[in-house]
């Protein structure tokens, strides 16, 4: 196993054990829930919106250490962001966990979210690294429920 998948290893192991922002935000903007019946992964989005900028961002829920670890750091990339600039960080993120990278972005955009491009190699993991964004995903277009499809 090469240093570089350690390191993976241990950023995602930190922000599973000690997830950040894993709260809930009172008189949020925006809720959404998701679940991954594959894994029995669920969580509660929460956006608190400042015009355009999320102005912060939170979750809940139980998962395994993919999916608490993904929402962990999503929560941390996004905080202070626009909706435009989270919507296109959750396209690049899918693609890379996925496999289907996009084009126009390229993975320095992701900077510590490249830890999950290992997941890539294991399909039933893609949904625990992808479910976060999806719920985020899904608040910002103010669904209250969330689809991995
Ligand atoms: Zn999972």
């Amino acid at each position: 196993m090469s240093d570089l998948r350690n390191l993976y290893q241990e950023v995602i192991l930190d922000h599973s054990r000690a997830p950040r922002n894993f709260r809930s935000i009172e008189g949020a903007d925006r809720r959404s829930e998701g679940y991954n019946p594959l894994c029995g992964d669920q969580l509660t989005v929460y956006v608190k919106l400042d015009g355009d900028i999320i102005q912060d961002v939170s979750f809940e829920g139980s998962g395994c250490a993919i999916s608490t670890a993904s929402a962990s750091m999503m929560t941390a990339a996004i905080k202070g962001k626009t909706r435009e600039q989270a919507n296109a960080l959750f396209d690049v993120f899918h693609g890379m966990v996925t496999g289907e990278r996009s084009a126009d972005l390229g993975p320095e955009d992701l900077g510590k979210l490249q830890v999950f491009s290992g997941v890539s190699e294991f399909p039933v993991r893609v949904k625990c690294a992808s479910l976060p964004w999806h719920t985020l995903h899904a608040a910002l277009a103010g669904e209250e429920i969330a689809t991995t499809e």
